[in-house]
């Protein structure tokens, strides 16, 4: 047998939640990987932009000390072959202007060894200036370097703004120290180069000396950043591991945003220039966008997931549900088949759809034999038009249940009482009649018990015969009978004589026996079938002989008597045979539609009795007979 848990259970709903689970999970992890990835191309694209920009930084950087460079060294050049003597100066002083570019180089100066100006292009008196105090000045006095030295961002004498100074040493015939040559540019005009770069609210172009030192940053106009030192920032710390050019990011010193930048060393001067961007400015497109997407994405997940769990859910729900049916099928299977009733279902057409195992029991057959036959085949001939209108009643929807008991043949008992309870069935879909199912109980026991009552309740428990309500629907019906076909009814009534003092005498039990003795005399002595013998009370007994007349009464109360007579019972105490005895009483009748009813006969019987004791006991008197009055034997 398949168990419920066979039939019903699968894994499914599992594997179904397992399915949305991971879906929803990979859509979420493509999804955050793919920002991911979007998040990096964006960074990697700043990145490139920044390079870029730090490459025309360091290009635009270079373009400008090379510039710068030209105008030092043909200007040193020029002193050294010329001196320094006051014509030189006066054509200096007249040559310098025609050199200063407008924007790039802001002014040019000569000063003697000891820091004097003795020429620029400014229109200042400089009688009484003196730069000995400034660092390149002092670079130039104590070193024989020849070279351009790049000096820190300083604030001008002459103008008073930010300036970066470039300058060279000047020597004289014999190598000793001449002076110095200077050239200086505004910051200012690479704040405004910078400008026309499109680096963002938050980004910045700087040109830093390799030192750490801030020459010019962008949006810098106040010069708030100039000159700052940041050698001491993570950038510089370890500086000379660090490639020429680098992307770099850092949480900047200066202003606290986080940045994304690239760095970029000059090959020809101590300059770098860091091009910036803040990292939020470059992520922000993708952020909103991002948060866009992941909204769709989750919510989309969130609908999956609630779809998921409801089809879940159902599935469960079904499973459930068919557990329940198969459980209850099996109850219900276990039920009929288990049940001593045997339990069967008929279709429209009669035959039989299901039959529990009982029908062994009921009817000698096993349920493959009798499944699809018949199931009005065994059924008693004289009980089937009942059974068949029982049924035809429940299929036209006239009844919804019938009981009834009848016969059913058995195979090997022949015929059983069984008893059938049906009802009709529904079609599940359609509501329409398909069938009847109908439980079989065998009755036989209840029917013999049923069988032995009825007789008990018509028998004398003492002699088997009749009992006197027995004898009284008899008389009733044998009555009517006669008077319908017009015949004769005889009645013979029998008492036995001095009863009481044979009970007396032998005691009762022989009383008994003596009165059962008589029950077989009166049953021999009525030999035909129609003839009824009853005990009427007492010792007094009645035989009914239908269709017989007054002739053939008297020759049965006659043989009655010598039966008696010829069984020879003792009986001390009654003379003179001192046998037992009985006196027979005996009345015809010709019933018709004037005589009222049947308590006549017996009343004249009882008559005729009265007068056959009367008479001398021991004798038959017939109604109507006339008897010598007192009887001599009396
Ligand atoms: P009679 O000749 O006038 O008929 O006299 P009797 O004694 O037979 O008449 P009575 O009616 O006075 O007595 C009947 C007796 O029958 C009384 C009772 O003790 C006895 N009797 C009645 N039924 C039974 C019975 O079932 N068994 C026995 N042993 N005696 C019974
Ligand atoms: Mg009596
Ligand atoms: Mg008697």
């Amino acid at each position: 047998m398949t168990t419920g848990r066979e039939l019903g259970k699968t894994r499914l709903p599992h594997w179904a939640a397992g399915f949305v689970v991971l879906t929803c999970f990979a859509i979420l992890g493509l999804s955050g990987w793919r920002e991911w990835e979007t998040r990096n191309t964006e960074l990697r694209n700043a990145e490139i932009d920044v390079a870029n920009l730090a490459h025309s930084l360091v290009q635009h950087a270079d373009d400008t000390f090379e510039l710068v460079d030209t105008v030092l060294i043909g200007l040193v050049h020029r002193l050294e072959i010329d001196g320094t003597g006051p014509d030189t100066i006066a054509k200096l002083q007249a040559y310098l202007p025609t050199r200063k570019s407008s924007d790039r180089i802001r002014g040019i100066f000569v000063y003697d060894a000891t820091g004097r100006w003795l020429a620029t292009t400014e229109h200042v008196d400089f009688s009484k200036l003196n730069n000995s105090d400034r660092e390149y000045f002092q670079h130039h006095r104590d070193s024989q370097d020849k070279g351009t030295l790049i000096g820190r961002p300083v604030k001008s004498r002459a103008g008073g703004q930010w300036i970066i100074t470039a300058s060279r040493r000047i020597n004289d015939a014999d190598g000793g120290f001449a002076g110095v040559a200077l050239l200086t540019i505004d910051v200012s005009y690479f704040v405004k180069f910078y400008e026309r770069f499109d680096i963002g609210q938050n980004g910045s172009a700087s040109l830093l000396n390799t030192s750490g030192i801030m020459l010019a940053r962008s949006r810098d106009e106040s010069g708030a950043f100039v000159g700052r030192d940041l050698s001491s920032t993570p950038l510089f710390k370890g500086w000379d591991s660090r490639p020429a050019a680098a992307v770099y990011y850092f949480k900047s010193p200066l202003d606290g945003v986080q940045r994304l930048s690239y760095y970029q060393r000059s090959t020809r001067y101590p300059l770098m220039a860091l091009a910036s961007k803040s990292q939020d400015d470059v992520l922000a497109p993708w952020r909103r966008a991002a948060a866009m997407r992941t909204t769709f994405v989750v919510g989309l997940v969130l609908l999956i997931a609630v779809i998921g769990s409801h089809l879940v859910r159902q599935l469960m729900q079904r499973q459930r549900m068919a557990q329940a049916l198969v459980a209850k099928e099996a109850n219900f299977r276990l039920l009929a088949e288990q049940s001593s009733d045997m339990v069967t279902r008929i279709g429209l057409d009669n035959r039989l759809l299901y039959v529990s195992p009982s029908c062994v029991r009921i009817t000698g057959w096993s349920a493959d034999e009798l499944l699809a036959t018949s199931a009005l085949a065994g059924i008693h001939a004289d009980d089937m038009e009942r059974v068949e209108q029982a049924i035809a009643a429940l299929k036209n929807g006239e009844a919804e249940e019938a009981r009834f008991v009848y016969r059913q043949r058995h195979r090997d008992k022949g015929e059983v009482w069984v008893e059938a309870a049906l009802h009709v069935t529904l079609a599940s879909d359609s509501g329409e009649i398909d069938g009847v199912v109908a439980v079989v109980r065998d009755m036989t026991e209840q029917k013999d018990l049923q069988d032995k009552l009825a007789s008990l309740a018509t028998t004398d428990g003492l002699t088997g015969l009749a009992n006197r309500r027995a004898f009284d629907e008899r008389l009733a019906e044998e009555w009517a009978r006669a008077r319908r076909d017009g015949t004769q009814l005889s009645l013979l009534l029998i008492d036995v004589d001095h009863f009481k003092k044979f009970n007396d005498h032998y005691g009762h039990l022989a009383g008994d026996g003596c009165l059962r003795a008589l029950g077989r005399i009166l049953s021999a002595q009525a030999r035909r079938p129609a003839d009824l013998v009853a005990r009427y009370g007492g010792e007094e007994f009645a035989v009914l002989l239908p269709n017989t007349g007054p002739e053939g009464c008297a020759e049965v109360g006659e043989g009655i008597r010598q039966a008696l007579h010829d069984l020879a019972m003792l009986h001390a105490q009654n003379p003179p045979s001192r046998l037992v005895t009985a006196s027979v009483g005996a009345a015809t009748s010709l019933p018709s539609q004037n005589t009222t009813d049947s308590s006549t006969l017996v009343a004249a019987s009882d008559r005729a009795l009265y007068a056959a004791k009367d008479s001398g006991r021991d004798r038959l008197v017939m109604s109507g007979q006339v008897v010598p009055w007192p009887a001599k034997s009396a």
